[in-house]
């Protein structure tokens, strides 16, 4: 099992809240679309990366063999599934009360 590096705690005016930030650039992913996670084959972890150019920069910078999931809604689609999310009616409850209480931390 690899470990991913880019999942943090926010804490943004004294509220927190998981974001994903670019293991390369350092910015916040503000756009599932534009970012992935990458993992070196048979390596010890795994990045969160923007695409394009924090993505091409980061995997030369590995040697250019890393291996990237699509854009990174996927992976973390699989992991919601793999923690037991089995059917679109539960991903919405979940979405619905998620919102509701980022409506009010944020
Ligand atoms: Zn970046």
């Amino acid at each position: 099992m690899l470990p991913i590096e880019g999942l943090v705690i926010e804490d943004k005016d004294g509220r927190t809240c998981p974001r994903f930030v670019c293991q390369h650039c350092g910015m916040l992913v503000e756009d599932s679309g534009m970012a992935l996670i990458a993992w070196e084959h048979k390596g010890k972890q795994g990045w969160c990366l923007h695409k394009g150019e924090c993505w091409r920069a980061f995997d030369a910078k590995h040697g250019g063999n890393l291996l990237s999931s699509p854009d990174i809604d996927i992976p973390v689609m699989w992991l919601l599934m793999n923690m037991g999310i089995k059917t679109t009616r539960q991903l919405l409850s979940l979405w619905k009360e998620a919102k509701e209480y980022a409506s009010i931390s944020f």
